[in-house]
């Protein structure tokens, strides 16, 4: 009898806490959208008045155009778990160079992130063979190491990040790396968890909704592949591991 009350216990404390980071998570989603629409309204404001100078028009222009893409990203993210948590996830296997892909994404995102103040670059190691890719899943994945790897190094003394592709076995895996602050062991497996959120300085004063790990798990899980993480002294490395064709 004691058993089964405590048993009780234990999944109510569990939907207590779990309804209470759902609503932590809807105020951080709110708060997300809401300060760079309001900085976007205003830069929005000052150009259409005509009060800015030729060259702060340019920054102002490029400072829109970054705010919108990272709310695209917040927007995209957000659905995506919705699509997965629903079962509407479809996904797309299709055997494609990650070598390519690597280097195609770098192309896309290198300006943006040089404006952050980082240098993007990749690496090849050995000679990598096509694998089994979701080509959203991966981009998705890989934007959100990145977009991470920006947020909690910030202070870091090497502002950059290293993206290699490599072969093992029968296995291609993707690495992301920083040179940021890493990540204490006893959180690694956490960090993964839906609206997890590391308690310190950093993730204070950085904003986030501790949603962008479990989706990139959950992206991996949908194309068989596997994440893991560790730390490099300096920064944290994160590992996607994608099925080779053959396997
Ligand atoms: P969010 O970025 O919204 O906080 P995530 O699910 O993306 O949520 O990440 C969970 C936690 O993992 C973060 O709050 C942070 O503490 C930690 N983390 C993730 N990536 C890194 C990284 N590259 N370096 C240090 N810590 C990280």
């Amino acid at each position: 009898f004691v058993g089964g009350l405590f048993g009780i216990y234990r999944v109510t404390a569990a939907q207590v806490e779990l309804s209470q980071k759902k609503s932590d998570f809807v105020s951080s989603v709110s708060h997300e959208l809401k300060s760079p629409l309001t900085s976007i309204r205003m830069y929005g404001e000052i150009l259409m008045e005509g009060w800015a100078t030729d060259e702060k028009k340019k920054r102002y222009y490029r400072y829109i155009h970054d705010e919108s893409e990272r709310l695209s990203r917040l927007i995209q993210n957000v659905l995506t778990l919705s699509r997965l948590e629903r079962k509407e996830w479809q996904t797309n296997l299709e055997e494609l160079d990650p070598v390519e892909l690597v280097k195609e994404l770098i192309e896309r995102l290198s300006p943006q992130v040089r404006r952050a103040g980082f240098e993007l670059s990749a690496a090849t190691e050995g000679n990598p063979l096509p694998a089994k890719i979701d080509r959203d899943a991966l981009t998705q994945i890989l934007i959100n190491l990145i977009d991470n790897a920006i947020k909690f190094s910030k202070t870091a003394e090497t502002q950059k990040i290293v993206l290699t592709v490599s072969q093992i076995n029968s296995e291609c895996c993707v690495r992301v790396r920083d040179f940021g602050p890493g990540i204490q062991r006893q959180q690694m497996k956490k960090i993964f968890e839906k609206f997890y959120r590391v308690e310190s300085e950093l993730t204070r004063t950085t904003s986030g909704t501790g949603i962008g790990l479990s989706l990139v798990k959950m992206l991996a899980d949908s194309m068989g592949a596997e994440v893991d993480v560790r730390n490099c002294q300096p920064g944290t490395e994160f590992t996607v591991r994608l099925k080779g064709v053959s396997g």
